[in-house]
Order: C-alpha cells, then structure tokens, then sequence
C-alpha cells in the first residue's frame, strides 16, 4: 500500500515539511539527521555540488553568495516587481532579468529559474520520504499561500514535475492547517488561521461547510516574522557588548551575523524556558586588536516586554483581515496556529487575548500544513485511515477574480473571487472595429475595475476572422478553473468553430523548451 503514498509538501519561505498517511497513520518525515523540518535554501559548491535544505543552511554562513534562500518570495514574479527589486536589496545571491523580464538567480556562472530552485527543494522532500517509506514517491499534494495568483501556483506545479512529482493538487495553506484539525470532516466552521513563520506573517479566515472551504479573507505582511525577534535580541545583545567593552560593533557584519544566529538560539530556548544566557568568545576585537567576549543573558520577562510590539504589529493585520471579511473576532469559532514563531509563549497568550479564545495548537505549528496536505493527498488516493470515518474531499475557491481587458482599459470580470473551483463561465464578445479581424484577449487577474492594477496573467489571439462590420463577429470566450485554482481559456468564433486556447501557462514567462531544458537539467 505504502508504494500509493500521495505525500504532502508544505514548501515554505524559509522551511519546509513533508508528511504522509501509511496505513491509516499521519507519519511526518525526518531525515537522516532525524530532522522533521529543512531550510527552504540550495548551495552551490565549488565543486559543482550542489546542497539543499538543512545541509545547505550550513553553508549560508561560509558562502552567502551562492546559497539561495526565499526562492517562494520570487516564484512567479516579474523581474520589475516591487517585490523581487527589494529582495534584489536584501539577499546576498545575485538576481538577474532573464528572457520575458523572468528573474534568474545566477549562481557559479550559472542562471537557475526559480521553479528550478523549488524543485531542489521540492526533490529533497521526496528523498527524504523515499528514504522513510522505502520505496518510490511520485505524486504529491502541495501547498501554497491564499493569495497565490494562477502564475505562482503554475511555478510551484513546475517546480513539483522538476523534482520528479506529478503535483496532483495544489492546496492553499490555511485551508491545510484547518484540515488537519478536522475542519471539511464533520466540522463546519469559521476558523482564523494565524501564521506567523521566519519571515512572513499571514491571517486568513475561513468559511468551512463541511467539505468546502471559502476564504473569506486573507491579509498579511511579507517582512514581519521570527527574524523580527532575532533582530531585537541581537540589538540588545549589541548594546550588552558596547556596555562591557565601551566600543561599538554594529558596522562589523561578521559579529552582527553571528550574533543573530545566537540570538535564535536564545529566542527558542526561552520558548521552553524562563531565562537564557550564552557567552561568546571572540566576538570582536579593539582598537588594539584585542580580542572581545560577550556575556550575555536574559529572562522571558525582559524578551516579552522588548517584543511585545513585534506581536502587536500582527494585530493591525488581524483587524484588517476581519474588517475585509465584515466580522468581529467573536464571531469565529476557531483560531488555529501556524509557524515556527507561534511557539513563543508571548505570541499565544497575546493572540489568545486578541481573539478571546485558546488558540489551537496541540498539533506542531511548524507541521500542521504538512500534515493537512498529506490527509488531502489521502483523501485523493481514497486511502482509509483510522482518525477519518469520512474522507474529506476538499474543494477550495478562486483566491481573485478572472477577466479581461476592455477596449476601455477597464477589468470585465468573468469569473468573481471565492467561486468554488472547478468552475467555468463563457461569455460571448464581439469585434470592436469595422472589418477588424484578429482579436487579441488580454487576460487579467485581480479586483480592481482598472485593469492595469490588477495582474496580468497572460493572453491569446484569434485570427483569421471574416472582415464584417463592428459588432458582427462573436466571440465565445471560456475561461476554466481547475481544482488547483489553474486556468484555462479558450476563445471561439462563432461562426467558423476556430478555437483558440491557452494554459495560461506559456505566458508566464517560460516558453516550452525553456521548461524541457529545465526538466533536462533536472535529471
Ligand atoms: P517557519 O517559517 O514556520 O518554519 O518558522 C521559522 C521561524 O520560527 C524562525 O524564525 C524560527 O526561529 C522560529 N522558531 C522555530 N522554533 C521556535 C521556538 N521553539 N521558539 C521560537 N521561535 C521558533
């Protein structure tokens, strides 16, 4: 039976998990190491090597250059997005335009696609369930955030045949999260799920009837997380060594990155415990080359109260999440947790009070979307097991509208955000000009009703249609929803029957043989 296993791969920011049902058990996979969780990052070494997850995080330190992390932030991007020039800023790894203003990451004098990156990623998930259950993977359920647009999750599905896994559905992540408590069993619910990771906090509140689950809102910030709290600790730590040796050393970079990887060392530490203390050796040295050590320790009481605006922070989010969805936080009936930063004591009790209820936790925040898409992979592969009497078939809603550009510039929707998916709408056009004979769709996807705000997705032309008057030619446009929220539109003259179609794939930066070189590559 194991052989039919339809694993669940959370592919996270900065980690990542990967679980699945053997006879009838939730089983979360470790590694060699007996690690559950890998860092969502790929080193390439000198050699030509090439390492991936926690192996790779290792070699962050001595190579930053060429160790890539955050490939999540990227996947599906355009070059010029606001979001890929900061992280350009930021990251120490080189990010190029390539072909169609598709960002590159070069490495080694080499250019990757960032579906190639995930798919390293994704590769070793499956190893490392390879590894546990024995025998071969092939098929994977994978989960990505709410607000994921169709290009972003056609990169992520990329990314899964690059590794070698046909990705049989692509789910949103809090949808997994209620899952795997049982929300789309029995439950019907509205539950928020708060996800507050390494590098990104989410807040999304769900409508779940039974088996389907309606996003009712989603709102986040993509540089508020765990780091936050890393970078405070080290900033305190900063000034204990300024107080002990009367110089400063916020300017030398080494000491301030080894002094962030032991102010997480700290902040986990005091999620178990009241106080914590470490000292390090050789932190810097004088102005006579001396070398400097840090003494260094501090009390859950003094973190709490130096962070407790970090947690704040995701309470402004929260507000905004419930005002977009037209409720009050009484009115949930749930408050699920998600991410490695939930697991500070402060983050609980502060979020507890927020939504005034316990949040729920008792399954590991770090696995729970790992788990949830190995019980959806389950469900998928009609597998019985023992907690599930009924096995949930999940059905998930499109995240933003669908449509196209009008002559105008303006958004005509075909098909309205929160639709369940699969769905389908056709509508029927006509030619805008005398003897107008192509017509060119531009397909978009977003809530503005100005088109160019909105994102867009892709689009394809009809030609060859009879010259005739304006208005005369009809055009049945049909745009289709599958059930990982991928789209498909056709466009048909009336008349003839011609039929013109797309995956929105093709558009989306990568042309076929760009994808069969990188499936090349990937062998
Ligand atoms: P995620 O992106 O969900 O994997 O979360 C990663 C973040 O969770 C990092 O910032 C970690 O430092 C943080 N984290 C993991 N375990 C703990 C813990 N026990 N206490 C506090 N923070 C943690």
């Amino acid at each position: 039976m194991a052989e039919d296993v339809i694993i669940g791969i959370d592919l996270g920011t900065t980690n990542s998990c990967v679980s699945g049902v053997v006879d009838g058990q939730i089983r979360v996979f470790a590694d060699e190491n007996g690690d559950r969780i890998q860092a969502s990052m790929v080193s390439f070494l000198e050699d030509g090597s090439v390492l991936v997850g926690n192996e790779a995080r290792k070699e962050q330190v001595k190579d930053p250059r060429n160790t890539v992390y955050s490939a999540k932030r990227l996947i599906g991007r355009h070059f010029d997005s606001r979001v890929v020039q900061a992280a350009r800023q930021q990251v120490p790894f080189e990010v190029v335009r390539g072909r169609n203003d598709v960002p590159l990451i070069e490495a080694r004098g080499e250019q990757y696609g960032l579906p190639e990156i995930s798919g390293m990623v994704l590769r070793r998930m499956r190893d490392i369930a390879e590894y546990n259950l024995g025998r071969p993977v092939s098929r994977a359920v994978v989960t990505v955030p709410a607000n994921f647009n169709d290009t972003q999750r056609q990169m992520t599905k990329l990314a899964g045949g690059l590794a070698g896994l046909d990705v049989v559905r692509v789910v949103n992540e809090p949808t997994a999260a209620a899952l795997a408590y049982g929300y789309g069993r029995h439950l019907s619910a509205r539950v928020a799920v708060y996800d507050f990771g390494g590098g990104t906090f989410d807040i999304t509140l769900l409508e779940v009837q039974r088996n389907v689950f309606e996003v009712l809102s989603t709102a986040g910030d993509s540089y508020l997380g765990g780091d936050d709290f890393d970078n405070r600790l080290a900033k305190y730590m900063l000034l204990g060594f300024q107080q002990q040796h009367g110089f400063p050393i916020e300017h030398d970079t080494v000491a301030v990155s080894r002094l962030k990887q032991v102010a997480e060392r700290l902040k986990c530490e005091l999620s178990e415990r009241d106080r914590s203390a470490v000292s390090i050796r050789e932190l810097a040295r004088d102005a006579h080359g001396r070398p400097c050590d840090l003494t260094f320790q501090v009390d859950r009481e003094a973190f709490n109260l130096r962070c407790k605006d970090i947690v704040q922070r995701t309470f402004s989010i929260c507000d905004e999440a419930l005002r977009d969805a037209g409720l009050k936080a009484a009115d949930l009936d749930a408050v699920v947790l998600v991410g490695g930063s939930t697991r500070i004591p402060l983050v609980r009790d502060m979020v507890s009070g927020y939504f005034g209820r316990p949040a729920m936790s008792d399954i590991n925040p770090v696995e729970v979307v790992a788990i949830g898409a190995a019980i959806q992979g389950a469900a998928l592969n009609q597998e019985v097991f023992s907690e599930v009497t009924q096995t949930p078939l999940l059905i998930d809603v499109t995240p933003m509208s669908l449509g196209v550009r009008t002559v105008q510039g303006y958004f005509e929707k075909l098909i309205e955000r929160n639709t369940s998916i699969p769905c389908e709408e056709t509508r029927t056009f006509t030619t805008a000009q005398d003897a107008q004979t192509a017509v060119r769709l531009q397909i978009y996807q977003g809530e503005s009703n100005v088109v160019d705000e909105n994102v867009k997705l892709g689009e394809l032309e009809l030609y060859d249609l009879r010259p005739a008057g304006r208005g005369e030619v009809e055009i049945e446009v049909t745009f289709e929803v599958d059930t990982n929220g991928i789209i498909v539109v056709t466009a048909r003259d009336r008349e003839t029957g011609m039929e013109q179609g797309t995956r929105i794939k093709v558009s989306a930066g990568y042309s076929e043989e760009e994808v069969a070189e990188m499936m090349r590559r990937s062998q």
